[in-house]
């Protein structure tokens, strides 16, 4: 395939926005070559700027569920924005989106919206500092929260693509408050709690990992930290921003039956819309401002045209829960093709699913933490990116990453899509 155009794009993005991207992952560093320019997305496909079309696998990082300009929610929005764009007053469609939010997550009482799943999880984290009255947060090794300073310490994905763990800008004291853990070693936890008696106020972690590609929790892990949590007054947050309406409506929470005190959501719940929300049981959320001291705020948070977005596409997922099933034996076919075809090459693999978070691992070990992922072969990887992109097959440009899919995908594309893998590995 061609991409002529989207390099000359990129040449002049590059003047005058850093990088060419506004976000650095798009920018193709961990694989090398220019990224893709897209000119628009129908349902499981994105056309770009040279004329390609490409079966993608990114999804806009979750989002995209139901697929690309999914009509129900592209109406809802243009429906919208006729009636004007921002108001900073509330609005009416506001509460009709929390209520239904409210309905479909288990164990939460009261939701707030922002802008992005980076604020959902910094305010958060304020919301259970406040709540507790103690400064320190435990986080784990290679989960990503967003990009606010607290969280930016091996921070996964996009920061461990570049190297750059612990980002400057982050001050000392900052990083001090924020603890690190492995994901999955529960006795670390619990040995750095003991040595921060009294100090925690939360522990926040994706409670299905997708950020250091795919790892599911092991058996007892988020148990356990419900337990310590219970036992420690400290509250547990459920970074929700990737799972939250994926893996089931009610997210991890009801799919692994364990509760959390403070959910957060990004992603699917704005429909492809600058979306993020975060949401608790009522005596934590009153904490906030205006009812309680935890300030919290945001111009354009509950936006109409992100609130419709947002609103069409949970509609969709509450009304047709069979979609969850559906796009979860998708991805089980698919993970059985590249097992196989990879198995028959003889390639060194592992490959982790749960639901429809899927990630391909060029290392023989079990992937169940940061440093596991780590292990993979990155030069591998590399190839297979590139390869895969040849073909018309758009994942990830990153080994730490998982493939998102989506309803829209069918099963021709997946055949496509296994084709295009027994056909890169020739080259690998
Ligand atoms: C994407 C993501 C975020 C950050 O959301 P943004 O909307 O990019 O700020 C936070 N947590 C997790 C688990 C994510 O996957």
């Amino acid at each position: 395939m061609i991409y002529k155009r989207s390099s000359a794009l990129f040449a002049e993005a590059q003047k005058v926005i850093p990088g060419g991207v506004n976000s650095p992952v798009r920018a193709f560093k961990a694989v090398g070559g220019d990224p893709i320019f897209v000119k628009e997305a129908k349902g499981a496909y994105l056309y770009d700027e040279d004329g390609n079309r490409l079966i993608d696998y990114i999804n806009s990082w979750g989002p995209m569920i139901l697929g690309h300009a999914h009509p129900p929610v592209v109406n809802a929005v243009i429906e919208k924005a006729r009636k004007g764009t921002s108001f900073g007053m509330p609005t009416e469609i506001e509460t009709k989106i929390a209520e239904l939010a409210v309905s479909m997550v288990p164990n939460i009482d009261k939701i707030r919206f922002v802008n992005s799943g980076t604020e959902a999880c910094m305010s958060a984290v304020r919301l259970a500092r406040g709540f507790t009255k103690k400064d320190k947060i435990i986080k784990f090794a290679g989960c990503y929260h967003g990009h606010s300073d607290s969280f930016l310490i091996q921070a996964g994905s996009g920061a461990v693509t570049f190297g750059s763990p612990n980002s400057p800008g982050v001050t000392e004291g900052t990083a001090k408050d924020t603890l690190l853990a492995r994901y999955n070693d529960l006795e670390n936890v619990e040995s750095i709690i003991k040595s921060n008696k009294g100090e925690i106020a939360c522990i926040i972690i994706e409670p299905v990992a997708g950020n250091m590609g795919c790892i599911p929790p092991v058996k007892g892990f988020l148990e356990g930290l419900r337990s310590l949590c219970d036992a420690h007054d400290i509250l547990l947050i459920f970074d929700e921003v990737m799972t939250g309406f994926r893996l089931a409506k009610g997210g991890v929470q009801e799919l692994l039956g364990v509760d959390a005190d403070i959910v957060t959501f990004g992603k699917v719940i704005g429909g492809g819309l600058p979306v993020g929300a975060f949401a608790a049981r009522e005596e934590i959320m009153n904490h906030l401002a205006p009812l309680g001291p935890v300030y919290q705020a945001g111009t354009l948070s509950g936006n109409p045209l992100a609130m419709a977005a947002g609103l069409a596409m949970l509609t969709e997922l509450n009304d047709n829960a069979g979609i969850f099933d559906s796009i979860d034996k998708k991805t089980e076919y698919l993970h059985k093709g590249i097992a196989k075809v990879l198995e028959e090459k003889k390639v060194v693999h592992t490959i982790n699913r749960i639901g429809s978070m899927i990630s391909v691992h060029f290392s023989e070990n079990p992937v169940v933490d940061f440093e596991s992922a780590a292990e993979g072969n990155n030069e591998t990887f590399k190839k297979f990116f590139h390869g895969m992109l040849n073909q018309g097959i758009y994942i990830a440009p990153s080994a730490f990453e998982t493939w998102f899919i989506t309803e829209a995908l069918t099963y021709d594309d997946l055949e496509d899509t296994i084709k295009a893998v027994s056909i890169t590995v020739e080259s690998l």
